[in-house]
């Protein structure tokens, strides 16, 4: 069966969630892909806290509302901008309701395939049907952007595991377990791990874990105000105001990120929000994790059913086996990774190392193709690694689509007999203009 909409939203985590809510206030027709907060239920430990501070960890609707603090108040829970620690279920719970109270034409399907024909794409779902739309916003998260150190890269699963390969942690239980790498994610990783009965080796690269403070009310005035504002929190371990003002830049207004150089732009990006374990961590790594610095894994192997890792530090060379290794490297995007996109149009892409190069409005070089959260942060910054940044990029994208919908509408206006399923449901709002897509579609498809 094919159907049809203006715009479609693939993946339903706070990025697609929130635009979702702002194209309905619009009145763009559209249909949202993906399980609500799927990512979050299934691929992040459950114990795990946020890094982000419950201000910074909203959802956005239009005219506000449906926070945090909101959900806080819905299931009569005491509410602190900072120092709330919000466990990752609760966290999937906020997202879900959320979507219950916002967000009523999503479809729980994966996207197989999506390509491009006479201006209109084609997306094959895993339920058999397929869609067809006028625009498509990528709201993809980090998941299919795993990074692994070269040496790691030929040990076949579950021996070798990324970080966002597995939810609950309960597995590792009575295992020996190498966890590779010095971010929140690896040291948050190793607590849960340990606390479930692993034992727990972390192997860092840098001279040491890398702390981030706690924030304190102490020094000057700027420096005050400029941390009590900062949705993402410092970005260089540093008091210098310049800096500080430039946290505040990039997590406050990403759109200035935009504008500047791609030289800058890149630099930014490598040295700031660094990998770092949250302070509050501390206690319950230090002294109960066995924590390897100034490490590099230059060779790793299955051998009689466990990995063996050679590891190189500052003592010179050692071997370190495992039930199994847990990276937690990092990502790196890489539009090329997300296999559902077509040839032509990933041929089409301008991209920049891997990201795509996106307007001012989150579009990409191919017409009403839009790209946000993580995927976004080469031409937004750090900001859209983060919930966060929804903030700025949600209203700007919805903005945008609405004004070409609005724009474009009376061109394709199609008669009442072209009304699709969801249409007659009332899912995919006027639906007028989505009529007029399946219209021409069938057309060129004769
Ligand atoms: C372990 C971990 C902890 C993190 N903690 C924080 C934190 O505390 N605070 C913070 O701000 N950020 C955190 N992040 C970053 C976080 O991932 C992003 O901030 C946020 O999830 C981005 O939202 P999103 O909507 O872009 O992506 P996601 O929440 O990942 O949602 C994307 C969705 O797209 C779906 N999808 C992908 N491909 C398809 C397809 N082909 N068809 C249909 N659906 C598809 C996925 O299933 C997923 O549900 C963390 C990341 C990780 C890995």
């Amino acid at each position: 069966m094919i159907s049809s909409t203006d715009t479609v939203i693939v993946g339903a985590g706070p990025y697609g969630l929130s635009t979702s809510a702002y194209l309905t206030e619009a009145g763009v027709p559209h249909q949202v892909l993906g399980l609500p907060m799927h990512a979050w239920k299934n691929f992040t430990p459950p114990g795990m806290l946020l890094r982000s501070e419950a201000f910074a960890s909203n959802l956005y609707a239009p005219g506000g509302g449906y926070t945090v603090e909101d959900y806080c108040r819905h299931i009569h829970m005491e509410y602190k901008p900072v120092g709330l620690h919000l466990p990752v279920e609760m966290f999937v719970d906020y997202g879900q309701w959320f979507q219950s109270e916002l967000v009523a034409h999503i479809r729980p399907v994966e996207v197989q395939d999506m390509c491009r024909k006479d201006g209109y794409f084609r997306l094959g779902l895993s339920d058999g049907s397929s869609l067809v739309a006028r625009r498509v916003v990528l709201s993809l998260g980090l998941k299919a952007f795993g990074q692994a150190p070269s040496a790691l890269r030929g040990v076949p699963k579950p021996y070798v595991l990324h970080s966002g390969d597995f939810g609950d942690a309960m597995w590792a239980r009575g295992k020996e377990i190498v966890i590779v790498g010095g971010g929140q994610s690896a040291i948050g990783l190793a607590a849960l791990m340990g606390q479930v009965g692993a034992r727990v080796r972390l192997l860092v690269r840098g001279e040491a874990v890398n702390w981030s403070k706690e924030p304190r009310t102490s020094s000057g005035i700027m420096s005050r105000l400029l941390r009590a504002r900062v949705g993402l929190g410092r970005g260089w371990d540093s008091n210098k105001p310049w800096l500080l003002a430039m946290s505040y830049m990039l997590s406050e207004y990403p759109a200035s990120f935009h504008k500047l150089s791609l030289q800058h732009r890149q630099r930014i990006l490598e040295t700031s929000w660094g990998p770092s374990g949250a302070w509050w961590l501390r206690d319950r790594v230090e002294g109960k994790i066995e924590i390897s610095t100034r490490t590099e894994v230059s060779h790793a192997e299955v051998r009689s059913g466990r990995v063996v890792l050679e590891v190189d530090s500052g003592n010179g060379t050692s071997a370190i086996s495992a039930d199994h290794v847990v990276l937690a490297t990092g990502f790196k995007v890489d539009m090329a990774r997300h296999a559902f996109i077509s040839s032509e149009i990933l041929s089409s892409l301008s991209l920049i190392d891997g990201s795509p190069d996106l307007t001012s409005n989150f579009e990409t070089s191919v017409r009403d193709l839009y790209v946000l959260g993580p995927a976004a942060a080469m031409s937004f910054g750090p900001a859209l690694r983060f919930i966060y940044g929804a903030r700025c990029a949600v209203p700007r994208v919805a903005r945008h689509i609405g004004g070409r919908f609005k724009r474009e509408a009376g061109r394709f206006a199609a008669p009442p007999h072209a009304a699709t399923p969801e249409l007659a449901n009332g899912h995919a709002g006027s639906g007028v203009h989505a009529g007029g897509v399946l219209q021409a579609v069938e057309r060129n498809a004769e």
